[in-house]
């Protein structure tokens, strides 16, 4: 069974596959274009960035809540070619981030065993571009939900939020707890000592959303990447397997 650790990036081990292997636009997010294939011109010989403190500063935004749940340094340790390797990258992380959600399931549910068991047969297979990646996120996503229902049961209407428009919502104080919140834009949003405790917020975009003092303990299925894209403070509660990003301090 893996263990978180396992599923975050360690960027030490790791050839720096996300600075080559990737497309970037020029955008606010990332402040060059740069193909996939070819090296970012901010990354080291030894496959650090040399940027790495100033990315906020320096308009690559984008880097500082790109996670590759540890498919980085995985695909590193297999040692395939290059291309094999850049071509395995999207798709074992996209295995890695359902891991992450099976063993936050794990913690309540024996029948994520068999589905963690099942995706990590589907990581080793040799050629990751043969996986069928969105049959396999499909079937994890029906335990995720059920686990979700089961744990923030049944909630009002105002907290059955799924997919909502909430850019810019002045939601200061909001009581969350145990709201549906998955896949909702809340980019921008003002949560300021928000309640969202055991809040389901899967794929929620919490781009810039402001979480000072906000309460996210027990939050079910966030990522660290969508944390390190909001703001918060010294004051804003987290999941106990995530960290608050230096940005918050
Ligand atoms: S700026 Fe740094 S972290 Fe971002 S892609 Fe380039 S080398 Fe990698």
């Amino acid at each position: 069974m893996p263990n978180r650790t396992d599923l975050q990036a360690d960027c030490g081990n790791c050839v720096g596959l996300c600075c080559i292997a990737l497309t970037f636009t020029k955008s606010a997010d990332f402040a060059l274009d740069k193909p996939a294939g070819e090296p970012c011109r901010n990354l080291r010989d030894d496959f650090r960035c040399s940027i790495h403190k100033d990315l906020r500063t320096k308009g690559f935004q984008g880097c500082t809540v790109y996670d590759c749940f540890g498919a980085g340094q995985e695909i590193t340790r297999r040692g395939q070619s290059a291309a094999e390797m850049f071509a395995a990258l999207p798709i074992l992380r996209q295995l890695h981030e359902l891991l992450w959600y099976l063993t936050e399931v794990l913690e309540y549910d024996e029948a994520a065993r068999a589905a963690i068991a099942r995706i990590e047969d589907v990581s080793r297979t040799p050629d990751l571009t043969t996986v069928d990646v969105n049959a396999e996120r499909a079937a994890v996503n029906e335990l995720l939900l059920k686990t979700s229902q089961r744990l923030r049961g049944k909630q009002s209407k105002k907290k059955e939020r799924r997919g909502a428009d909430l850019i810019g919502a002045r939601l200061r104080g909001a009581d969350f707890a145990k709201a549906n919140l998955r896949g909702a834009y809340l980019i921008g949003a003002d949560l300021r000592g928000a309640d969202l405790r055991q809040a389901d917020l899967i794929g929620a975009d919490l781009r810039d959303a402001d979480l000072s003092g906000a309460d996210l303990t027990g939050a079910l299925f966030l990522t660290q990447s969508q944390i390190n894209a909001a703001r918060g403070d010294q004051t804003t509660r987290v999941p106990s397997a995530l960290t608050p990003p230096p940005h918050w301090s």
